[in-house]
Parts: structure tokens; sequence; C-alpha cells
């Protein structure tokens, strides 16, 4: 694909004067953060798969684009990967852990083993898998399956895991099953089913390659899943319109680098001050905007617009 200079947004490479990104500089931070177990790293991203979203990839790559599938979401997590086991007796009394920072706390590494703590305990002691396994079985006998519920929930667990774990569930006699992904994705699949009558994504990244228009609204994808940008930047080189429904244009949306595009050092994402017919930020005026654009008349009705 040739060079667009109509999308750049600045002559600077990586403008020093932008805040973010910084893809470089980070990736050194993050090499360092995991210098104790850096070959152990770099098998995890060359062989593992991502479990910082659910795009979906086999070590360095997706079964959607050609070419490096990397981002930053994924190197930050790179140490809840491979950081040491935790000192148990860090837990014997959890009022000491009140006053760190859900970074500290992270730091404090890996449970090493099962750990239990019962009510009026100070805090957790080391307990074999026999006895976790007899703890958690104890409980489940003496109540009914009405009264029993699954909840799963931890960082980096994956589609195996929930399903392995819902049917493990079924076969103990409940379907009380619930899980963090849920309390994290209600939002969005309700407003997604109510409006296009589906609660999940109906089309792949690959698919925004191509379009005539592509309307975010109120997301940061360039923060939240950066790898979006990638589809972004080859949507855009094909012509792809943007706008972005937001009462805050994010900076990422504006202006944004992916590492593995070098002339996307250069290029804008999206702009107000766009070249004509290439990107639009819609901030007060987004609830007319989104009624315009998702208002679809009742059968019957002459077809008009709103806005
Ligand atoms: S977008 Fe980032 S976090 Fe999600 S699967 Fe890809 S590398 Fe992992």
């Amino acid at each position: 694909m040739g060079l667009r200079p109509s999308l750049w947004a600045s002559l600077v490479p990586r403008d020093p004067r932008q805040a973010k990104p910084n893809h470089y500089a980070e990736m050194a931070r993050v090499a360092w953060e995991n210098r104790d177990q850096l070959p152990y790293a770099w098998r995890i991203l060359k062989e593992g798969v991502c479990d910082g979203c659910a795009l979906g990839t086999s070590g360095l790559r997706d079964w959607t684009m050609d070419g490096i599938h990397l981002c930053m979401v994924r190197l930050e997590l790179m140490r809840l990967n491979t950081a040491p086991a935790l000192d148990p007796e860090r837990l014997g009394d959890v009022s000491r852990l009140a006053g760190l920072s859900s970074k500290e706390l992270r730091a404090l590494g890996r449970l090493p083993s099962p750990m239990i703590r019962h009510r009026g305990d100070k805090g957790f002691r080391v307990a074999s898998w026999e006895e976790a396994y007899a703890t958690a079985a104890e409980g489940i006998r003496k109540t009914t399956p009405e009264r029993f519920a699954v909840y799963l929930t931890s960082r980096g667990l994956l589609n195996e895991h929930y399903y392995a774990a819902q049917k493990a569930a079924r076969a103990l006699g409940t379907n009380h099953v619930d899980n963090s992904a849920r309390l994290c994705h209600a939002a969005s699949t309700v407003a997604m089913k109510r409006t296009l009558g589906h609660g999940a994504t109906t089309c792949s990244y690959g698919d925004w390659i191509g379009t005539d228009l592509i309307v975010f609204f109120g997301s940061n994808t360039p923060n939240n899943q950066p790898v979006t940008m990638k589809y972004l930047y080859h949507a855009r080189q094909k012509g792809t319109r943007v706008a972005i429904v937001n009462t805050y244009f994010e900076p990422g949306l504006r202006r944004y680098w992916v590492p593995s595009v070098p002339e996307s050092a250069l290029c804008v994402r999206a702009s107000r001050r766009s070249s004509p017919g290439t990107s639009r930020f819609i901030g007060p005026r987004g609830i007319g905007f989104s009624h315009g654009r998702i208002w679809t008349p009742p059968p019957g009705s002459p077809t008009t617009t709103r806005s």
C-alpha cells in the first residue's frame, strides 16, 4: 500500500510534543520489568495465546490480517505471567495489605498454592490441593443446588476455563454461574442487543477495511484495545471515513502511531482539522447524530432522516 501524505498529522515522526503513545519507550520499560524472566516472556509472546482480550491470537499472529499482532495491553500484562511466587506470609494478616495500591498488590507476586481463609481468620493460610478440594466439596454437599452458585474471576481466565467450569457446575446440579466478564460487558451487551438485535459483535475487524464509514460511540480504542488502530490504519488507507461521537475527543483517536507501520508515525487517525471527507468529531451534538443514525422509521411511514 502506498504512502498517503493526506492522512499525515505532522511532518515530525513520533512528534515529541505528543504525550502518547511512545511505544518503544513503553516496550523497553516492559522488558526491564520482566528482565528476570526474559526467555520465558519471549516464549509466552511467541507461542502463547494472549489472555488480554478476546480478539484471538496464536503467538504474534492473528487470523484476520497478515503481519505482527501485538499490543501494549498484552505487554503491560506480561508481568502477571512472569512474576515470581508471592510470599504466603504476606497474606497471613490481610489488614496489613489495606494501604497498598493495586499496583503494589500485583507486585506481591503470584499465588504459589491454594490458600484458605475461614470466617474470623485474620488472613489466609496455605492449604494443600486436597484440603482445598475437600473444603469446597464439603460446602457443596451441605447445601442444595438451588442455594449453590459458582462465581469465577481472575485476571487471565480464558474462555476454556469458563467453559469447563460452567460444565462442572451444571454436573453438580446448578446453573447459577456468573463471572466478572458479565459484569464488565453487561452494559454493552444489553445496548447492542437493543440497538442491533445481537448482544455481541456482528463483524470482524477485517470487515472495517473497505468500508465507507466507521462510527465510534464514546470509545477509546487506542487505549483499551490498541491493536484496533492497525485495522483502522488500513481502513483509512483504503478511504474509510471515521466519525467519533463523544463528549471528549480522545487524543489517541486524534493521533496514533502503530509501531509496526512506520508511516503511521506521521498518520492521523481522526482529526477535527483533517482533510475534507476523511473524519469527523461530533461532540455536543452527538445525541442528535446518534438518533439520526440509529433511528429507523416504523414500517409504513415515509422514509425520512431525523437529525
Ligand atoms: S488486541 Fe492486544 S490484548 Fe487483545 S488479543 Fe490482541 S494483543 Fe492481546
